[in-house]
């Protein structure tokens, strides 16, 4: 932004916040000199006029933005406190006059609505313009006069605020309550339908919350609708269906069809009259001519009811509930009515059972939802890190997750290794390895199965890894086996701060993705031995001649870039050919490698070796240059001819010699070509000159240097 640009915004900001401080003082000063001596009217009314115009129109525009800075409550308080002082002065032309009450209430207003600030600044301008005033009208203070409004000031400002803030808090706090109660309520009604499994109060669970919450509105519409036909069809008082508590010892109201005003809310006890007797028979209980003063349990008081009749509720052989149905009229409850009630009852059961059938396949369509997307995005990872990372990432969908952390098994070494930690000690952690123990890990990975038992994990007693090495202190931990083809790869460790975190409902569903992620590990490792089969060589471990090739070249790109130098040595063992004619091929191997071994021991870490075929090595060296090249190849070959190789199961061993061929960029070539065939060209030098030699390349090529021992 330029300069000028800034300035103009800077004096622009300036002038929005000074400007009602500006119109404040200039309205005040008006008030004090009007209260000093009398302004002629035109210009006090101008002026109570401009300061009115101004107040309309920020107090509409604090109205229309609902949201404003506390700047412009202060700029309202300002202007109002300013205008009724004014009006007081001008019409009074005094403050003990009739009108004070006007400032009173200007201050309880500002006191009311605008924000606590405000509320201040307002009181604060109108105790300096009540002293002002009080000076400027009769020139002294007498504090019996002033102590009084100044008080009054602060408590109009400051008791506003505050009753009505209490208000708010308070009916906050009350609807706050009753939504909890209502929310509380409906998680009771659908624990007793059983719609609810273990319990989620996360933000995971909210999903959930919304499909047991609609599941319960479902059930209360049909059932309150099957007790309203009931009630019509055979003229009865209250039709009542009372579920029983999971401790099976209260009954509670469920719903509900009635004209009765007395009806008690509950619970009962499962043994209090009709409903024991219907209860321990297990069949319908029906009862008729009750006396006027015959008590039921679900009235208070005294009700008209003559006949009534208790149907129990059983599912899969367990009593879940009562329905029962009285009537004002003394009429018996015929069978063929008794068969319509236990149609109906059957239909509450009917509806519940659907429901919670409904519920559960509705939370295996979600928990189906989130492995497919898991599937797709693990079958996509090429690397052990994307694996574990897409891993950790379903399982935080799945459950409240705080903690992960993936451990593979070698079997070789029989230990375990920590490859991936999530929201815990990554650095201490990452790249740890155990033994083989009692810990969780292990027995694991050993049996295959998820551990702790049902999810109960004590930190107390038992290892996750090692006693030394453990994860956060968490109440809630599942260790689950990464298994292929009945072979555990590993283990991951979850970890939750959510107490019984993995319950049955999700254990299912982790185990799955357990298994997703043990298969696209298995898949990532192939990748890997596949790429590493691309590129290494099979008997030395370096790099092979097509990998080499490809890697030549950016560096030589490189090198021309940054104007580096950069070495290529080639090395080939002498009279190899003999080696294989007297010892055999597997000799051979041995020698080969062992110059591949001297190689990668002698090289830098910047340093790129490979075997190009047969028993021929070339190495790359960044920033190397001829001198530095040929004494790495001097102590390859000093390191060669003095290893002694032993014939496997014969008391024989050789030694061999090797020549090196050493050419320097950009001197010896300007492409990966050119420099091979100089480097080549070196090496040729040396075996004519006699073999166990390295040459470097000169521009005189085939008079090149050459040491030789
Ligand atoms: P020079 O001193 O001129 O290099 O003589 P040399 O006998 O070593 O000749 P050359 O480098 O041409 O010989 C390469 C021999 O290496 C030919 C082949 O029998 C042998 N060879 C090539 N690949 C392998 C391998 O993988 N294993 C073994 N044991 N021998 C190999
Ligand atoms: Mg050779
Ligand atoms: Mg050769």
């Amino acid at each position: 932004m330029s300069p000028l640009l800034t300035l103009m915004l800077w004096v622009r900001r300036a002038a929005r916040f000074s400007f009602p401080a500006a119109l404040a003082i200039s309205l005040g000063t008006i008030v004090v000199l009007d209260a000093s001596a009398r302004l002629p009217d035109v210009w006090a009314f101008t002026a109570l006029g401009v300061a009115a115009v101004f107040f309309a129109q920020r107090l509409l525009r604090r109205m229309r933005k609902n949201h404003q800075g506390v700047l412009g409550d202060i700029e309202l308080g300002a202007l109002l406190a300013a205008l009724s002082y004014g009006l007081v002065v001008r019409f009074d032309h005094s403050l003990d006059g009739r009108l004070y009450p006007i400032v009173l209430s200007c201050v309880g207003v500002v006191g009311a609505f605008g924000r606590p600030a405000a509320s201040v600044a307002t009181v604060m301008l109108a105790a300096g313009l009540e002293i002002a005033v009080r000076l400027a009208g009769t020139g002294e203070l007498t504090p019996k006069a002033l102590v009084p409004h100044l008080i009054f000031l602060v408590v109009f400002g400051a008791q506003n605020a505050i009753v009505l803030r209490a208000e708010i808090a308070r009916l906050r706090k009350t609807s706050r309550e009753r939504l909890e109660t209502e929310l509380s309520k409906i998680r009771d009604d659908a624990r007793s339908y059983r719609l609810l499994g273990t319990g989620r109060g996360d933000k995971k669970g909210r999903d959930d919350d919304r499909l047991v919450r609609s599941g319960v509105e479902e059930i209360h519409q049909a059932v309150l609708f099957a007790l309203k036909l009931l009630r019509e069809s055979l003229d009865l008082y209250t039709a009542v269906l009372l579920w029983r508590s999971d401790a099976g010892t209260h009954l509670r109201i469920s719903e509900l069809s009635t004209d009765a005003p007395n009806i008690s809310d509950g619970p009962f006890l499962v043994g209090d009259g009709i409903f024991g007797a219907a209860i321990s028979q297990g069949t319908p209980v029906a009862l008729s001519h009750l006396k006027p003063n015959y008590k039921l349990p679900y009235y208070s008081g005294p009700c008209p009811v003559r006949a009534v009749l208790a149907l129990p509720l059983y599912e899969h052989g367990t009593l879940r509930g009562l329905l029962v149905v009285d009537r004002a009229l003394d009429k018996a409850f015929s069978q063929r009515e008794i068969d319509i009630i236990d149609e109906a009852g059957r239909y509450a059961l009917r509806a519940i059972q659907n429901e919670r059938v409904f519920v559960q396949l509705e939370r295996a369509k979600v928990e189906q939802g989130k492995l497919y997307r898991a599937a797709e995005t693990l079958g996509a990872a090429t690397t052990e890190a994307d694996v574990i990372s897409a891993g950790v990432t379903a399982a935080r969908e799945i459950t409240s997750v705080d903690y992960a952390a993936i451990t593979i098994y070698d079997e070789k070494t029989k230990a375990h290794e920590i490859r991936a930690v999530s929201g815990g000690d990554e650095e201490a952690h990452v790249g740890q390895t155990f033994r083989h123990n009692a810990g969780l890990v292990s027995m694991v990975v050993q049996n295959r199965h998820p551990l702790p038992y049902r999810g109960e994990y004590d930190e107390q007693r038992q290892i996750v890894f090692t006693k030394r090495l453990s994860p956060p202190s968490m109440p809630s931990i599942v260790v689950l086996p990464l298994c292929v083809h009945d072979r555990a790869l590993g283990a991951i460790v979850l970890g939750s701060k959510r107490p019984k975190a993995f319950g049955d409902g999700v254990r299912g569903t982790l185990e799955v993705l357990a298994s997703h992620m043990a298969v696209s590990l298995a898949n990532a490792r192939m990748v890997k031995r596949l790429e590493e089969l691309a590129t290494l060589d099979g008997l030395t471990g370096l790099f092979n001649k097509r990998a080499m090739l490809e890697m030549a070249e950016q560096k030589i790109v490189a090198a021309k870039r940054f104007h580096r130098r950069l070495s290529v040595l080639v090395a080939d063992i002498d009279h190899f050919k003999k080696v294989n004619d007297t010892h055999g091929h597997d000799v051979g191997d041995i020698v080969i490698k062992g110059l591949g071994e001297i190689l990668r021991r002698a090289k830098r870490n910047t340093d790129a070796v490979a075997r190009f075929g047969g028993e021929e090595f070339v190495v790359i060296c960044e920033e190397t240059d001829a001198r530095g090249a040929m004494l790495l190849a001097e102590r390859v070959r000093e390191e060669l001819k003095k290893t002694v190789f032993h014939v496997p199961g014969k008391n024989q061993t050789l030694s061999v010699t090797c020549s090196i061929g050493v050419a320097t960029f950009p001197d010896a070539g300007q492409s990966w070509d050119e420099m091979f065939k100089a480097a080549d060209d070196a090496l040729y030098v040396s075996k004519r000159s006699g073999r166990d030699r390295s040459t470097a390349w000169s521009p005189s090529a085939k008079g090149s240097h050459e040491r030789a021992a």
